[in-house]
C-alpha cells in the first residue's frame, strides 16, 4: 500500500459546519491507523465566496476538536503553499499543458453568447443544453477559430476560460470505497471550465491537480461530492495520472433528526441545537450562531459521536476514545445510508465523558461558573458537590446550574411537592430534626440519615413520607442529588436555617 496521505479541503466560505469536521475526523482516523499524513488545504479559488475569519475558524475548530493538521495551512510542509489562492501559476501551467495535447481549449464566448446557446436548445427541445461534444463546434473556441484568430485574441487580452475537451463515447468508471462501481458516459459530461476569466481554477482543476501533487492516497469527502468525481477521473486520464489516481470515500449525509431530508443550520435552529463547532458571528449580519463547545460539548465526546454518524465498529460498544477510534476505523465499516443527526445520542457521549472525570476534574467546571459571579468555595466542597451531581449532568455549566441550592438557600418552592407533601405531619418531623441539626457544627451524609431515622422513628412516622418535604425545604425542588449528602455538604446549622424557613413560610395547602 502507498504511504496515507490524506487531506481535508474546505472553502473558506463561512462557519465550519458540523458535517466538515466528520469529514476531518474521517480523513484524520484514517492517517493515523496507518502512521499517515493528514493535510490541511483551503480551498479558496471562488474569490467571490470567500469569508473573512472562515479559515481562522476552520483552523480554530479543528484544534479544539483534537484533529491534529501535519502539513498544509498553519503546519507548513514540502508542497506549500497550502493555499490555492497561492498557487495560480501551478494550475495555469497545468490547463495550458492540456491545451498544449488538445486536451483542453481556450474559449471566447460572452455570456451573451452562451445564453443564446442554451437559449436555442431549449427551443430545439435538445436533452442537453450543455457546452459539450455535441455544442462546442458551433461556439467561439479555439476548435473553431484558426490559429491566428486565437493568438490575436490571446495578444489583446480578450477575456477567455479553459475548458476541458470531454472525449465522446466514453465511459467513465470509478471504484468509490462505500459504494463501489460508478460508471458515467462521457456525454453526461460538459466540457468543464477549468480556468475562469480571472486567471483562477475551477475548484475542479485546482482540486485535482493538488491531489497529484500533494500524492494524496485517498480523498474522503462528503456525498455531495461523489457527482464531480468522474470528471476528476476524467482529468487524471487527461493528464496521463491515472497511476497516482487516489481512492475515493463519498461519505453519507447528514440527516435531519426524523431522517427525512439534509441536516442544515435551519433545522438545528429550529430545534435548539448547534450545527457549527465553535461559536460564529456571521461576518455580514452580524448573526451569532452557538457552538457546540460553547454549549458544553467536550471535544472527545463529540467526536466520538461524530464517528458513529456513518460508521460502526461492528460491535455493542460505544464508547471509544480517539486512540480507540483509530484502532478499530476502517473505511469498509462505513456505510451509504444517510445518517441520522440526533442530538440527544450527542448528549449521551456527552454525559458519558463527564462521568469518567474525576471528582477534581469536574469541580474545575463547577469552580470556574461560581468564579464568575464571585462565590467563595472550598475545593474539597466543591469536589463533594461534583460527587453528588456527577451521575445528573449532561454539561459541565449543570453542575451549578442544577445545584444552585448549594449556595442559595431557596425562596420559592416546587408547588406541586407543596400541594402533595406539605402537611402538619411533615412540619411536626422537619421541625424535630431541625432541632437535632442545630446542635452540630458538621455532620456525615451517614449520620443524617441516621438522626433522621431516629426522629421519624420516634414519632413514628415512616422516613420515605418525610424526605420529599425535607429535600422541599432543603433546596426548593422536587427532585435532585441524593438528600443526606446535600445536608452533609450545606453543613447542619444551614439545613437547620432552611427548616426554620420553610416551616414559617411554606403554608399547608390541604
Ligand atoms: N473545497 C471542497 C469543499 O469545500 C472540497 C471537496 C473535496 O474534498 O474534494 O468541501
Amino acid at each position: 500500500m502507498k504511504p496515507v496521505r490524506v487531506r481535508f479541503a474546505p472553502s473558506p466560505t463561512g462557519a465550519l459546519h458540523i458535517g466538515g469536521v466528520r469529514t476531518a475526523l474521517y480523513n484524520y482516523l484514517l492517517a493515523r491507523k496507518h502512521g499517515g499524513t493528514m493535510i490541511l488545504r483551503i480551498e479558496d479559488t471562488d474569490q467571490t465566496r470567500y469569508v473573512p475569519g472562515a479559515e481562522e475558524y476552520i483552523l480554530d475548530s479543528l484544534k479544539w476538536a483534537g484533529i491534529a493538521i501535519d502539513e498544509g495551512v498553519g503546519a507548513g510542509g514540502p508542497h506549500a503553499p497550502y493555499r490555492q489562492s497561492e498557487r495560480k501559476e501551478i494550475y495555469k501551467k497545468y490547463a495550458l499543458q492540456l491545451v498544449d495535447e488538445g486536451k483542453a481549449y481556450y474559449a471566447f464566448d460572452t455570456e451573451e453568447e452562451l445564453e443564446a446557446m442554451r437559449t436555442r436548445l431549449k427551443n430545439e427541445a435538445s436533452s442537453t443544453q450543455q457546452y459539450g461534444v455535441a455544442t462546442r463546434m458551433g461556439m467561439r473556441n479555439s476548435l473553431t477559430l484558426s490559429a491566428n484568430e486565437v493568438a490575436d485574441k490571446l495578444s489583446q487580452g480578450v477575456p477567455y476560460v479553459i475548458r476541458l475537451r470531454v472525449p465522446a463515447d466514453q465511459t467513465i468508471e470509478l471504484n468509490d470505497l462505500i459504494r463501489g462501481n460508478v460508471s458515467v458516459h462521457s456525454s453526461q459530461i460538459d466540457d468543464k471550465v477549468l480556468m475562469k476569466s480571472d486567471g483562477m481554477p475551477t475548484y475542479h482543476l485546482a482540486n485535482v491537480v493538488d491531489d497529484y501533487l500533494m500524492q494524496i492516497s485517498h480523498v474522503i469527502r462528503g456525498e455531495e461530492w461523489l457527482p464531480s468525481a468522474p470528471l476528476h477521473v476524467l482529468l487524471y486520464q487527461s493528464f496521463g495520472w491515472q497511476e497516482s489516481m487516489p481512492e475515493f470515500a463519498h461519505l453519507p449525509l447528514l440527516l435531519k433528526p426524523d431522517g427525512n431530508g439534509k441536516l442544515s443550520k435551519r433545522d438545528a435552529d429550529q430545534m435548539g441545537f448547534p450545527i457549527f463547532p465553535l461559536n460564529w458571528k456571521d461576518p455580514n449580519t452580524q448573526e451569532l450562531a452557538k457552538g457546540f463547545r460553547e454549549s458544553g460539548y467536550l471535544p472527545e465526546a463529540l467526536l466520538n459521536f461524530l464517528a458513529f454518524l456513518g460508521w460502526n465498529p461492528g460491535t455493542e460498544q460505544e464508547l471509544f476514545n480517539v486512540a480507540q477510534l483509530i484502532e478499530a476505523f476502517t473505511i469498509e465499516r462505513i456505510g451509504k445510508a444517510g445518517a441520522k443527526f440526533d442530538i440527544h445520542k450527542a448528549q449521551w457521549f456527552n454525559q458519558q465523558y463527564l462521568r469518567a472525570k474525576s471528582n477534581k476534574e469536574l469541580s474545575k467546571y463547577l469552580l470556574t461558573s461560581l468564579g464568575e459571579l464571585g462565590i467563595d468555595c472550598e475545593v474539597d466542597k466543591a469536589e463533594k458537590i461534583c460527587q453528588a451531581m456527577r451521575d445528573r449532568i449532561t454539561f459541565p455549566n449543570d453542575i451549578f446550574a442544577q445545584g444552585k441550592f448549594f449556595f442559595y438557600s431557596p425562596s420559592v418552592f416546587d408547588e406541586q411537592v407543596v400541594q402533595k407533601k406539605w402537611n402538619a405531619e411533615s412540619i411536626t418531623v422537619l421541625s424535630a430534626y431541625r432541632d437535632e441539626l442545630k446542635k452540630l457544627e458538621t455532620i456525615t451524609a451517614e449520620n443524617a440519615k441516621i438522626t433522621l431515622d431516629a426522629v421519624c422513628a420516634k414519632l413514628n412516622i415512616g422516613v420515605g413520607k418525610i424526605l420529599p418535604a425535607l429535600r422541599l425545604a432543603i433546596t426548593g425542588q422536587g427532585s435532585g442529588p441524593d438528600l443526606m449528602q446535600t445536608i452533609e455538604i450545606i453543613e447542619p446549622k444551614e439545613a437547620a436555617a432552611r427548616l426554620d424557613f420553610a416551616i414559617q413560610n411554606i403554608a399547608i395547602k390541604k
